[in-house]
């Protein structure tokens, strides 16, 4: 399903929204910030991905991507490490195992309180291992989890397996614990609910005036759920952060 967001869009940025954006952006960089991309649900080549992939190129912007274990074969693979070599934008990482939901009750996640602490970790470290073997030292050692929430026996799995930080909605609870970095995203380009345009893009600005606000800015991207308008206003922010002078784009790795 496509966000009511972009309902505001047809085939240019509405001026009143593109005002906004700015001043969001100017404000927000008193002092310099940085800013990240992460897009989620890595693993398969389609027409979405590699549009999303060359945008990034075009404007020579970093991308952290999070493939999912189970999805990715050699075969896949083969198709999307043509973009290996742009090495420096583009940081691949782990996305849980399968993507599957494990808790009977409350929010969905993968690597949640349901599950035991053998399980957990047994998924955590033949995920690690399936990347390895077929993406070798191209895989850098983050991990966002499906949905953006995990517990902490999870991610104190993923500090024996020697990730260096684990990425999450900003605000996730509990912590992660000491030795493992916490890296938040703040701004939701395509998944969100929102009732209508207005209230939807009220909400996004302020997620990345919160975001801004920390130094370090992260934006969510799911390239699936993503329509012209989309991709128009992908490409819109791309073109006024890579200009912005008080904003850097970063990778994972270049905060770890
Ligand atoms: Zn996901």
């Amino acid at each position: 399903m496509i966000s009511k967001i972009y309902t505001a869009i047809e085939t240019k940025i509405p001026g009143p929204l593109d005002q906004a954006l700015a001043d969001v952006l100017d404000r927000g960089t008193d002092a310099p910030v940085k800013v990240f991309f992460r897009a989620d649900d890595i693993g398969v080549s389609s027409r979405n991905f590699t549009r999303m992939m060359d945008l990034f190129l075009k404007y020579r912007m970093p991308l952290c991507l999070a493939v999912v274990p189970s999805w990715l074969t050699r075969q896949r693979w083969e198709v999307l490490e043509s973009y290996v070599e742009q090495k420096n934008l583009f940081c691949w990482h782990m996305h849980g195992y399968a993507h599957k939901n494990h808790e009977t009750q409350g929010k969905k996640q993968e690597f949640g309180p349901a599950r035991s602490s053998e399980n957990l970790f047994r998924d955590l470290s033949r995920g690690q291992a399936r990347l390895e073997s077929i993406m070798g030292d191209h895989l850098a050692p983050f991990f966002t989890p499906p949905w953006n929430r995990c517990c902490l026996e999870a991610m104190n799995h993923l500090k024996t397996l020697k990730f260096k930080a684990v990425s999450r909605s900003m605000g996730n609870l509990p912590p992660a614990p000491e030795g493992l970095g916490e890296i938040s995203v703040h701004v939701d380009l395509h998944t969100r609910k929102d009732k209508d345009a207005l209230s939807g893009w009220t909400a996004l600005l302020k997620e990345m005036e919160t975001g801004l606000a920390t130094g370090c800015c992260g934006i969510m991207i799911h390239h699936m759920r993503m329509n012209d308008p989309a991709f128009l206003f992908l490409e819109h922010l791309l073109n006024l952060i890579s200009r912005h002078r008080k904003i850097q784009a970063v990778t994972f790795q270049n905060l770890f």
